[in-house]
């Protein structure tokens, strides 16, 4: 693999999963077939998005959506406005999203979206425009049982509520063709904090299973500022532990005191986040250290924690080293393959180690995004669930059944790895995650005649 192919980042995707199936693969050589039609999407749809901005002149972006693979359920995935983002980027989403969306155990297909589109600097007018023109497009793609986009890097709740009001203008249907929406207007609640919430919960398991032992005191280092990196925060300060890092693009905000941010600090952070502003605007009266293009993971010299939560490849070889150096224990990914190929590679190396049980000591145990993450689109599934019922559940209802499917996941990582892959007395969950979620999605595509096994 090699940054000259011409769609880097899914390759990358294919590539993590394809070598972590290989012992399925190896015992069930029938399912190669299977690895070769899923690697293809089922449809990608692109389109041209013009708006005005505010002095009436004219913009220009390019938008896509990539609608994956519909064999577990209608397509389900996020929209990314970031001007990073292209087809390549797009596909790899839509892929990790078959596995994330399967692993969650409900009905999902995989699919992901957005556009080049830069939010940062835009007014809230210009947001609204390139949304309404966005939807005119997409709207003809989506819908209740065929698509349900939702948010991602770029869209929050302000981006769905435009794009549900303008879909509604277009076809004239109130419908749940967007999730994320308004707690007031067919939203779920914990929608918002469901991704960072989830993370934290399935990372629980693997701190009692590991060590058995719980967040309280655990130094935990998090990387981004946006939604999921926020919501994971609140929950491990809630659980007792010390949240010591945030990070955008520009930067990385370090605590050097041990106790770290508080729920204050988070919410003047997220205050910062939704003016579009970078975190160097957040006031702190110096209680924090800034360290300009960095991220944390090479900033401390021990912790217990990563959950590396802002975008793809933010941690690299020489980073996981580091964190393993620094004695981190877990790196669960809020985002979408956090981490690069040579630095799982580097964890997992740690998890090789220990062939014997008991036998813990240097593990750096990694848990990808796909599974680790799958807690948003989780409850995006039960808002769809709740709209199709015409009823919303409360906080305390959906929180629970995030927790279980959080376990679920968990457990089925863990036992997959466990039954495919025997080179440590530790499970990879990695390759517990990928095996889990082929399977099941490969199996559907089997049954509908999307490929077949001659002679059967
Ligand atoms: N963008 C989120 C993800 O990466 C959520 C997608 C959704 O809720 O459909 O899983």
């Amino acid at each position: 693999m090699s940054n000259l192919a011409a769609e880097p980042e899914f390759e990358q995707a294919v590539h993590e999963i394809s070598s972590t199936i290989e012992p399925f693969l190896a015992a069930h050589p029938e399912y190669r077939k299977a690895f070769e039609v899923v690697q293809i999407p089922e449809r990608i749809i692109q389109f041209r998005v013009t708006w005005e901005r505010d002095d009436g002149s004219v913009a220009v972006n390019r938008a896509f959506r990539v609608q994956f693979n519909s064999a577990l359920g209608p397509y389900k995935g996020g929209l990314r406005l970031h001007p990073t983002v292209n087809l390549s980027v797009l596909k790899f989403l839509g892929f990790e999203q078959i596995f994330k969306n399967a692993l969650t155990g409900l009905s999902m297909g995989g699919g992901k979206g957005g556009s080049d589109f830069d939010p940062k600097g835009k007014s809230d007018n210009e947001i609204r425009r390139f949304c309404y023109a966005f939807m005119l497009e997409l709207s003809r793609h989506i819908g209740a049982d065929t698509d349900i986009p939702a948010g991602d890097i770029g869209t929050g709740g302000r981006e769905i509520g435009f794009m549900f009001g303008a879909y509604k203008k277009y076809q004239n249907e109130f419908a749940g063709i967007l999730t994320g929406k308004g707690d007031d207007w067919g939203g779920s609640f914990i929608r918002p904090e469901a991704t960072g919430y989830g993370l934290v919960y399935y990372v629980t398991e693997m701190l009692r299973d590991l060590d058995n032992t719980d967040w309280v005191g655990k130094r935990v280092l998090i990387s981004g500022s946006g939604n999921v990196a926020q919501f994971a925060a609140l929950k491990v300060i809630e659980l007792g532990g010390h949240v010591l890092s945030f990070s955008d693009s520009t930067g990385a905000l370090i605590a050097t005191d041990g106790v770290g941010f508080t729920p204050a600090d988070i919410a003047a952070i997220a205050d910062v986040k939704l003016r579009r502003q970078a975190l160097t605007a957040f006031q702190h009266d110096g209680r924090f250290e800034w360290h300009e293009g960095q991220r944390p993971w090479t900033l401390f010299e021990s912790a217990d924690v990563a959950l590396p939560s802002a975008t793809q490849n933010e941690v690299s070889e020489d980073e996981a080293k580091a964190l393993v150096a620094a004695g981190v224990r877990y790196v669960a990914e809020g985002s979408n393959m956090g981490c690069t190929q040579e630095a799982i590679d580097v964890f997992e190396a740690t998890r090789k180690q220990c062939t014997s049980e008991g036998e813990t000591a240097g593990v750096t145990w990694y848990a990808p995004g796909k599974a680790a993450n799958c807690g948003g689109v989780a409850v995006s599934g039960l808002e769809m669930g709740q709209n199709s019922q015409r009823l919303k559940w409360s906080h305390q209802e959906v929180d629970a059944k995030l927790k279980d499917i959080m376990i679920t996941c968990y457990t089925n990582c863990r036992e997959t790895g466990k039954t495919y892959v025997r080179d440590s007395a530790i499970p990879s969950l990695v390759s517990g995650a990928n095996i889990a979620g082929f399977v099941k999605v490969a199996k559907a595509m089997l049954d509908q005649g999307d490929w077949w096994i001659s002679g059967k």
